[in-house]
């Protein structure tokens, strides 16, 4: 049978509706990719957040409502929808749990997601689109594939649906007390699942249940793939991450190129692309005037923007800042998260007043002049499932200096410096001064080599980051989910075998 695969994707966040990190950017850009492959029609569901812009919502309809059992449980559940970009979104909406600011960080969080998750299994029988693949995203929609298969394998319509669970950062796995199980989860009862659902006899991990329940597994890279199947990386999933390492993939992430544009980037004071770079200078210069720094095209600008927590390697920076900022380069920052780290950049802002800036704060245009006036891009993570800032940064000729984990090993070529390839520096091991060491060599290819430094941000802005490649392999698993449905394009023999032929 030839036909589109059906796909309904559930996330919790996803651009432009909101967006508090990586999994925003994937869930806004993916499921648009893949409905470009001609081979799917995906279909997106998250939560209809107070703080989605009344743009948006001026634009959504009321497309059905009905009540949700959630353990003892009545609630209101009702299901708005529109199109953005050919794409169709619905949006779970009850005020209750969603209207309210932000997207998470409440007392409640179990019960809201467990709220959302339960809603994206019982709306499929409301809409007349009965998706093929269940892709669901992280922990907050990971109870969605145990609910499927605990509450809705016998209603009409759902016993074909196979689900995909996709890790974007395994850190955060929905850890909760064992009382959600009866109360929330409505699942005591079930031995199956309890035990599918426990990490230790005092708690339910949201998570655990979908690497348990789910036919598929992926997460955001080749090398995070194969990390989490180490007890370093694995966050107490290492086990099942190898009983199941056949069912696994490791799929790199892309980014919306037309998004991450430097020729045609509407927040920056200029633009600019290979052929003619002048358009990055002003840029420097006005991000330098904007944050307090200098005015100075000479000295080099490294710069960071992320979630402020450990995870982004900052205690690998705060040790050796001192030292970093007694060479001549200048040093931004652009965050929010951990106090410890925000008063730490606040800190070294004061100490070294003109050279070093931190903007504590979430702003997406900031983060674009970020990107387009640095030189340098500091990402020295402890883990990085993929990082989507270092290509951001790569977008726009800031080159990155990471360490060799996750999706940072798998997207940046390190400089080579006998034949001039790369796109930017890396490390390998968690050690300041072995980070230390790499910037150095970094700012005295920028000093002293200038002909390679440039041609380092040609290969850079040229890397393709679009999520072709990556949409072609999510196409690949579904297709294994579902064998029956053959892709409708006959794929082209590659070069190489016609070659040979
Ligand atoms: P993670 O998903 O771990 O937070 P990623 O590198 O995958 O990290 O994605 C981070 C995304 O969030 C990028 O689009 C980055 O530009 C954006 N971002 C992070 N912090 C900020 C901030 N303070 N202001 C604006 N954008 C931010």
């Amino acid at each position: 049978m030839k036909r589109k695969l059906r796909v309904l994707f559930a996330a919790s966040e996803a651009v432009p509706f909101i967006k508090t990190g990586g999994l925003g950017d994937v869930a806004g850009s993916l499921p648009k990719a893949l409905n470009e492959t001609g081979e799917a029609e995906v279909r997106v569901i998250i939560p209809k957040y107070k703080d989605i812009p009344e743009k948006y919502k001026a634009k959504m309809h009321h497309l059905c409502d009905f009540n949700l059992m959630l353990g003892w449980r009545n609630m209101y559940c009702g299901i708005e929808t529109m199109k953005h970009e050919g794409v169709t979104y619905y949006f779970v909406d009850n005020e209750y749990y969603f209207g309210r600011e932000g997207a998470y960080g409440y007392f409640d969080d179990g019960e809201r997601i467990a709220f959302f998750s339960k809603a994206v299994c019982e709306f499929i029988q409301y809409v007349d689109f009965k998706p093929d693949v269940l892709h669901c995203n992280d922990w907050h929609t990971a109870l969605s594939t145990v609910f499927l298969r605990e509450f809705y394998h016998d209603v009409e319509g759902y016993d074909n649906i196979k689900t995909l669970f996709t890790v974007h950062n395994l850190k955060f796995q929905g850890q909760m007390s064992d009382y959600v199980l009866g109360d929330i989860l409505g699942l005591q009862d079930n031995y199956a699942a309890a035990t599918q659902l426990r990490s230790d006899s005092t708690s339910i991990n949201f998570m655990k249940g979908a690497l348990c329940y789910s036919d598929l597994l992926s997460t955001v890279s080749e090398t995070y793939a194969e990390e989490i199947q180490t007890a370093f990386y694995g966050e107490h999933m290492e086990d099942i991450y190898r009983r199941r390492k056949n069912d696994l993939y490791g799929i790199m992430n892309g980014i919306d190129q037309d998004l991450y544009n430097p020729e045609t980037n509407k927040s920056l004071p200029a633009n600019f692309d290979t052929a003619n770079m002048e358009g990055k200078a002003i840029c420097k210069a006005a991000l330098q005037e904007e944050l307090g720094l200098e005015v100075n095209p000479d000295v080099p600008l490294i710069t960071m923007c992320g979630r402020l927590t450990q995870q982004k390697g900052l205690d690998l920076v705060q040790h050796v800042l001192d030292e970093l900022m007694q060479l001549p380069v200048q040093f931004a920052v652009l965050g929010t998260g951990d106090k410890e780290y925000e008063d730490m950049f606040r800190y070294f802002q004061g100490k070294y007043p003109g050279k070093l800036a931190a903007a504590i704060t979430f702003s997406e245009d900031l983060a674009n002049r970020l990107y387009a006036g640095g030189d340098f891009f500091l990402m020295p993570s402890l883990f990085e499932p993929c990082g989507l800032s270092q290509m951001m940064a790569m977008r726009y000729g800031n080159l990155p200096i990471v360490r060799e984990t996750g999706g940072l090993r798998d997207s940046v070529i390190p400089y080579n410096r006998y034949t001039g390839e790369g796109t930017g520096f890396s490390f390998a091991n968690y050690n300041a001064h072995e980070m230390l060491f790499v910037i150095k060599d970094a700012l005295g290819v920028y000093y002293d080599d200038k002909e390679d430094f440039e041609g380092l941000r040609r290969q850079a802005m040229s890397k393709d980051f679009s999520w072709n490649v990556a949409a072609k392999k999510y196409m690949e698993v579904y297709h294994r989910l579902h064998p029956e449905i053959e892709p409708r394009v006959k794929k082209t023999p590659s070069r190489r075998k016609a070659v040979k032929k």
